[in-house]
């Protein structure tokens, strides 16, 4: 933590991206919102940026945040970005209703884009108002923190403004504005944009400009940008097998909402699965299932095989098929990897993967609710334990008698003891989880103008291995209305 703090006025700000051509992006002043109030604010990220959590001031927020007055050293830009959108390329793309305010430079030399979600039109705007709801700019400030509470990249959120002034979306709705807070908002839209404009010039000087921010350490590699590329799709890699592991379905993983850092980005209709159905589709825009739960590593993998294109006047192609081609193992390892500290397995064992796989069919035939069956797994003592715990989990115990039968063999070969592993189960198996009726319930009580849940469930999200009496039902089996919950792309 810094020894000297900064102030909304004295943030340092140093805009790197502003300083390419200014057909990077186009330079747009924030609309101001109507009435706008602060909803909620999260003082950890506050702290990234040397902010004093306790001097920050709730309106000064709403007044920089709500689009009423521009921070000192901020250069507001929309910018240009295409992508492909279930699966066909669209050259009209763009920071439609979000600008990135500017860079922040911490006193780490951590440097930090400020971007403002929900701030009025661009000229990539296309047909759009410029707005966020409510309904979304919450989701996506609640996510974030959950997301980062389960060790998952993605990108944060300093505050959620709320204002009076209403859009059209599921009949008249609320708008909002979320600040999102994260080192990087270059997707892979913004390199198939110079690619497929043909300016590979900028391509490479786009390219450059991330070895420099985000990947320095590849610069003495014989290509550099294939080094880049070999990261890119190792972080991408690591984060798809992340969201397998804890039931995350992103939603509308379009290249325009993929962060070229790793990072879950762009939060929509996106669910934690509550039952283990790999069919999940969370958009119900998204009728041929294109971004169903399942579909997600190979979708990603396709993503991946767009920004290769993207880096073919840069990188031969035969090393880029190579990188792709690694992929897949390497998702299911790094998967695995993950689902075996869920199980509580330190060491790794020959029959792991199956031990795994064994797991994976058992929820997806007995439709588990697999994160409080692993949060209750934490609780089993192995061996010669009673099962009862685990029983309620399916209707047939003598399946899921088989797969402990496994699993207790395989327990016999860790070291650690009952209460350690069970410490060590726990730090990796969340009591909660953000599922849709509780981001659902939080809307609707800020619909009626309050806030309690909002921010009781960010502290929460941010420590959800923790009990939080408070909200003890939120660790139970969900509502029979939660099943019901329908979400869309309208944002
Ligand atoms: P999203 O579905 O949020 O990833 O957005 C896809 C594209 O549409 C991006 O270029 C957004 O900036 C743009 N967009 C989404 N909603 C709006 C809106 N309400 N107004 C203007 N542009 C929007
Ligand atoms: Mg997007």
């Amino acid at each position: 933590m810094s020894d000297s703090f900064a102030t909304l006025e004295t943030l340092n700000f140093d805009n790197s991206y502003t300083r390419f051509p200014e057909h990077f992006f186009h330079r747009v002043t924030p609309e101001p919102l109507v009435d706008a109030h602060l909803i909620s604010f999260n003082p950890e990220v506050a702290a990234l940026l040397d902010l004093n959590p306790c001097e920050i001031n709730p309106s000064d927020l709403a007044n920089y945040f709500g689009g009423g007055n521009l921070l000192p050293g901020s250069e507001p830009i929309a910018m240009k970005y295409t992508g492909h959108q279930f699966g066909y390329y669209n050259p009209d793309l763009g920071d439609g209703r979000g600008l990135l305010l500017g860079e922040v430079v911490n006193q780490n030399g951590e440097r930090w884009d400020l971007h403002l979600k929900g701030a009025g039109k661009t000229r990539y705007s296309r047909f759009g108002d410029g707005r966020a709801v409510l309904r979304s700019s919450i989701r996506e400030y609640l996510v974030s923190e959950a997301m980062h509470g389960l060790g998952i990249p993605t990108t944060r959120a300093l505050c959620l403004i709320g204002s009076t002034q209403q859009v059209m979306r599921n009949g008249m709705e609320p708008c909002a504005a979320v600040l999102r807070v994260t080192p990087c908002h270059i997707r892979f839209g913004h390199f198939e944009y110079f690619y497929y404009s043909k300016q590979h010039e900028d391509l490479r000087r786009l390219a450059d400009y991330c070895i420099e921010r985000y990947y320095p350490d590849v610069k003495d590699a014989e290509n550099p940008y294939l080094a880049m590329y070999q990261q890119i799709a190792e972080r991408t890699a690591q984060l798809v097998a992340q969201w397998q592991a804890y039931g995350f379905v992103h939603g509308v993983l379009n290249t325009d909402n993929m962060s070229i850092l790793g990072e879950t980005f762009d939060y929509g209709p996106y669910t934690f699965l509550d039952e283990y159905r790999p069919d999940f589709v969370a958009n119900q825009n998204d009728t041929a299932g294109r971004y169903a739960f399942k579909q997600q590593p190979d979708i990603v993998q396709w993503n991946l095989t767009a920004l290769a294109e993207s880096f073919l006047p840069m990188v031969g192609e035969e090393d880029l098929k190579a990188v792709l081609r690694a992929y897949s193992h390497k998702f299911v390892a790094y998967r695995n990897a993950r689902l075996a500290a869920r199980l509580g397995l330190q060491t790794e064992q020959a029959g792991d993967a199956a031990l795994i796989e064994s797991l994976l069919t058992l929820f997806a035939e007995h439709k588990v609710d697999f994160n409080r069956f692993f949060r209750t797994l934490c609780d089993y003592e192995g061996a010669g334990a009673a099962r009862d715990l685990l029983y309620p989990f399916l209707c047939d115990a003598a399946v899921l008698d088989q797969w402990l039968d496994q699993y207790d063999e395989r327990l016999a070969a860790e070291a650690a003891s009952f209460p350690i592993r069970r410490q060590q189960m726990r730090s990796v198996n969340p009591k909660y989880i953000l599922r849709n009726y509780m981001a659902e319930e939080a809307i609707r009580e800020a619909h009626d103008g309050n806030y309690v849940l909002v921010n009781q469930l960010l502290g929460v999200l941010r420590h959800p291995g923790d009990d939080h009496p408070e909200v003890q039902r939120f660790a139970d089996t969900p509502p029979d209305w939660a099943g019901a919950i329908c979400l869309t792309c309208s944002s």
